[in-house]
């Protein structure tokens, strides 16, 4: 295939926010695109108006701004195949069903939605199950039942009628699947589904085969759940006579025991965002979490999503958006289901984290210390976020880490005061304060180099002074190395704090 024809789309129907799954599914449309330099567009397939959600279609292309997966064309930055909103392009449609009516491969009919229920009904009574296929077609109410005339009178009469795909009686239809090899179905299996509804809009089938025909789709990748349609979607385009697009359908997000799709639920229950952004439902209230506002990085969610499925056929897991583009092959997407596992996608942020400038991190964390009531320079935010970051997954998180290197400790922890706030204690920290005053160096390395000098004179062990001396600092047994944040704090503070300590401690009997 010429490469510069390669073009594919993200279709998503605006029913509510973008589950992680379908990101992940426009980001491997993305990657596919760049990787052949291709073409990548969103359409919206917005034709089941009983299913639209106001602000989700806003909500999807915010979602795609903040992973950083930009589009060629689509409904936010136009295209030569506008309008990119199949709500736009609503009166397209009909004569496509029309066509498929003058060639045989569809018909109208006429059954109301209530003798379809009954119908239902009076099967399941009978244990069976109601298909409009090719063998109930033929006692139904349609066009290939009623007379021509008959057929006409009712539509000039202005009776609600679909438009039905009539699908061949006995033939086995192959399909390649560039996942999944060759898929083999017999149309006897099909049902005729409606093509076009009463309510003057096409449904998804027909208005997403004549978009993707229309807008010279090269490529189909989508979620394993449209696999069923695939053999309707091949049939429509033999029918059209159009030569069908390659399909490629991608296996599903599965929930982190491996026990079927991920759902929001999942999220709720073991606490971690099945969505990129938070969403407010708009009817409920109810809000959703989102790995934006959870304090992910873009970069090492779209790292993680990417090889939910994929893998680079070597042990790296560390990808730049543009490295996944120049790697990313459909051959190398698996067939099987990818478990979704939370603590990972934690650890790609903590890769992202450490990675990343401890400015860059330092200006991120200062409106957390906003928050708190603290007002810190850069310079010094930097310098405990070096010391830090290592022991975090978040930004947020830099408070629980540091909080002691912006106040003195408000309270000294229990169980730590218990296990080392010893009988010797308050005379050794006494005369470490009397050492540390006299040190004119305040550097970590200095500091260090003298203390341990002294605990070795004097034969105490150095265990129980750094904890006892950790614990008045800090305000329990956490935090970096001893050294480094006594001289961030620096010598006036490291003092005053043993000063508050001593008394606060005092002299165990
Ligand atoms: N509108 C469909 C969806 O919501 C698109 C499926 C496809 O890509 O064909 O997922």
């Amino acid at each position: 295939m010429n490469q510069n024809k390669i073009r594919v789309r993200f279709a998503p129907s605006p029913t509510g926010p973008l589950h992680i799954g379908g990101v992940r599914t426009a980001l491997y449309n993305y990657l596919f695109a760049r990787n052949s330099g291709g073409k990548f567009i969103l359409r919206i397939e917005d034709t089941d108006q009983t299913r639209f959600v106001p602000g989700a279609e806003e909500y999807i292309i915010e979602s795609f701004k903040w992973c950083g997966i930009e589009f060629d064309e689509g409904v936010h930055i136009g295209g030569p195949f506008e309008p990119y909103r199949q709500s736009e392009r609503k009166d397209i449609y009909k004569a496509y069903a029309e066509q498929l009516i003058a060639s045989g491969n569809a018909y109208y009919a006429f059954d109301t939605p209530e003798e379809l229920d009954a119908l239902r009904l009076q099967y399941e009574a009978e244990k069976k199950t109601f298909v409009y296929n090719h063998e109930a077609r033929k006692f139904l109410k349609n066009a290939l039942v009623l007379s021509d005339a008959e057929t006409k009178k009712l539509i000039e009469s202005g009776a609600a009628y679909v438009i039905r795909f009539k699908n061949p009686e006995d033939e086995i239809i192959r399909m390649e699947d560039l996942i999944r090899g060759e898929v083999v179905v017999n149309t006897q299996v099909l049902d005729d589904k409606i093509l076009f509804k009463s309510d003057g809009m096409p449904t998804y089938h027909l208005a997403n085969v004549v978009d993707d025909h229309l807008m010279e789709i090269s490529h189909v990748i989508r979620g394993e759940e449209w696999l069923p349609s695939m053999p309707l979607h091949i049939l429509l385009y033999k029918a059209f006579g159009w030569e069908a697009p390659k399909f490629a359908h991608l296996p599903l997000l599965l929930k982190p025991d491996g026990k079927g799709k991920l759902s929001k639920r999942d999220g709720d229950r073991m606490g971690f965002p099945v969505f990129p952004l938070q969403w407010q439902d708009p009817k409920s209230g109810e809000t959703s979490h989102g790995y934006r506002e959870d304090g992910y990085f873009p970069d090492a969610f779209v790292n993680m999503l990417a090889l939910l499925g994929w893998n680079p056929g070597d042990e790296r897991e560390i990808f730049s958006l543009e490295e996944l583009a120049k790697a990313f092959t459909i051959e190398r997407v698996g067939k099987s289901g990818s478990r979704f596992d939370p603590e990972k996608a934690k650890w790609f942020n903590h890769q992202y984290l450490v990675k990343k400038e401890d400015a860059e991190l330092a200006q991120l964390y200062i409106p957390f210390l906003i928050e708190k009531g603290i007002s810190a320079d850069l310079d010094y935010v930097t310098q405990v976020v070096k010391l830090v970051k290592e022991r975090a997954h978040f930004v947020y998180e830099f408070w629980e880490q540091s909080d002691f290197f912006f106040r003195a400790p408000e309270v000294f922890d229990e169980q730590a005061v218990k296990k080392r706030w010893k009988q010797d204690s308050y005379d050794q920290i006494a005369e470490l304060k009397e050492l540390l005053s006299g040190i004119e160096n305040f550097s970590s390395e200095n500091t260090e180099e003298i203390v341990k000098k002294w605990l070795e004179e004097k034969g105490y062990g150095m265990g129980a002074v750094l904890n006892a001396f950790r614990l008045i600092i800090v305000g329990g047994l956490r935090g970096p190395h001893m050294f480094d944040i006594i001289s961030l704090i620096g010598q006036e503070e490291t003092l005053r704090r043993l000063e508050i300590g001593l008394h606060e401690l005092g002299k165990k009997e």
